[in-house]
């Protein structure tokens, strides 16, 4: 790296700040709280803007680049949504102020269920999971809560099919319920024989990603929902996927009893280093009154106005048989602003677009490239994503991997690599709603062309990336032995 580090700019006395004269007292720290040696850099305001700057611009971002992470709906963050979750009446909110100064904050939670439980047709919803995966617990808590209710304490397992995304496992066991794969037949969906075959009265539920992972919307789900309802069991929905759904397929009335929403995902809201998540969960009715709180609601009675500017007046609520908070205070509340805005801003036709150009931009990319990257499903309509395969017969040294680090040279965010594991060096691509034709013809010509060195000059594949400010790395080292701190000693 020929830049120098923010270390070696460092010059005593220089700083980038100018602080106010003190107008309290001045105090003495504790002495155990203070260190001797404390190097930080001595630098200026021109140093520090243009370090981070750099720094931001080694990584690729959605803001500089198509990021066709699949699973993950990297869609542009529309900049409204920044606008709104700064107005001061939000951004200063104090999380312990009480309800009768926070009425405008509360009503836009109200409102933000009544939009998702719409959009989903559910019955209720709560704001409280911080992310995905803590909505799966959340909706896995309530389901065992569910059974426990009824005096049913034998349904101790949860049947994932094995094109679940990893978290539904990882949640089922954290909430102490034994994992049961169910197997996919040759079209992608679940076998349903298999199913058949693990349904009695010590299953709990089901817990389904649809569209599942390999981008396809499972054919038979109102049979799949019909067999486990008729064993006593819950269907849980990973509503991670919902960018293909929105104004299409409610799962409510496919017959679901709980999904959670990724709004990070689906909703536009930062995400992956860029911002918290947001988990809602949506819930049947005959699991409402096990969701968790408080949740905000209209206080019965006040419906024509008690609040302010003739407005309902709102209050905290515990459902009856709640299983309790989930998180501190209220969900991640900047979050739900920008999706709140979000939907307003689309709208029921606008969100009806979003999923049908999501769909139609990952069915062009799929139909370009499946006569050179192998695509299992190919000869299905995927939905927003699809996976295909980072190999090729004629080039049999050149792995998905390698295909994923070329693609940074061509400044491409590589796709999702292996991942879902049923399919041997995947690749799953999901564009998202928000690119351009001429960007996914690029993005397709970045993969034919790499397609053709992996034949003609596979050194090249193999040693990607080229351009990139890191080379390969050893990705399990990286992970494991983390470097957070950029300093002398440890960069070297
Ligand atoms: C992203 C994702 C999750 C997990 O969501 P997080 O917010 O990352 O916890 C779960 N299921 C599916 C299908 C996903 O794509």
């Amino acid at each position: 790296m020929s830049e120098p580090l923010i270390y070696e700019l460092s010059s005593p006395g220089r700083t980038g700040a100018i602080l106010p004269e003190p107008d309290v007292p001045e105090f003495e720290l504790p002495a155990e709280l203070l260190r001797k040696e404390l190097p930080l850099p001595e630098v200026s305001q021109i140093d520090v803007t243009r370090h981070f700057t750099r720094l931001s611009q080694r990584n690729m971002s959605i803001d500089t680049t198509l990021y066709p992470l699949g699973s993950c709906t990297m869609k542009y963050n529309p900049r409204i949504n920044e606008d709104v979750a700064r107005l001061q009446g939000f951004a200063m909110l104090h999380p312990l102020q009480d309800a009768k100064s926070a009425q405008g904050a509360m009503r836009l939670m109200c409102q933000l269920q009544m939009f998702l439980a719409e959009i989903v047709g559910f019955a209720a919803v709560s704001l409280q999971p911080a992310a995905g995966a803590h909505g799966e617990l959340t909706g896995i808590l309530m389901m065992r809560a569910y059974h426990r209710d009824r005096g049913d304490h034998k349904r101790t397992r949860m049947l994932i099919p094995d094109s679940a995304h990893g978290t539904n496992p990882a949640s089922s066991a954290m909430a102490g319920l034994q994992v049961v794969e169910i197997p996919s037949d040759s079209r992608g969906n679940v076998d349903l024989d298999a199913l058949r075959a693990h349904l009695d009265d010590s299953v709990c539920g089901l817990m389904i990603t649809n569209p599942n992972t390999l981008g396809m919307f499972e054919e038979h789900i109102e049979e799949v929902v019909r067999l486990v309802h008729a064993a006593g069991g819950l269907v849980y929905g990973d509503g991670a996927n919902m960018n293909a759904l929105l104004g299409i397929a409610k799962p409510g009335e496919i017959g679901f009893d709980v999904m959670q929403y990724n709004l990070h995902k689906t909703f536009s809201t930062p995400h992956g280093g860029g911002g918290p998540g947001s988990g809602p969960v949506a819930v049947a009715e005959r699991l409402a009154d096990f969701l968790p709180g408080p949740i905000a609601r209209v206080k019965p009675g006040s419906e024509n106005g008690d609040g302010t500017n003739g407005q309902p007046l709102y209050e905290w609520h515990m459902p009856s048989k709640s299983i309790g908070r989930m998180r501190a205070f209220w969900g991640n509340f900047g979050m739900l602003v920008r999706a709140y805005t979000y939907i307003r801003v689309h709208g029921e036709e606008g969100l009806r677009a979003v999923s049908q150009n999501a769909v139609l931009n990952a069915n062009y990319i799929q139909a370009r490239i499946k006569h050179i990257y192998p695509v299992p499903q190919g000869e299905r309509h995927c939905m927003h994503e699809f996976v295909a395969q980072g190999k090729f017969a004629d080039a049999p040294g050149i792995r998905a991997l390698d295909i994923a680090k070329r693609l940074m040279d061509y400044k491409f965010h590589p796709p999702t690599n292996y991942f879902p594991l049923i399919v041997p060096e995947a690749l799953m691509i999901e564009p998202t709603e928000t690119e351009s034709k001429e960007t996914l013809d690029s993005f397709v010509d970045a993969l034919l062309a790499i397609a053709a060195e992996a034949r003609n000059t596979p050194e090249i594949v193999k040693e990607a990336p080229h351009t990139a400010p890191m080379r390969r790395l050893d990705e399990v080292r990286a992970a494991k032995e983390l470097v957070l701190c950029c300093r002398l000693d440890t960069v070297g």
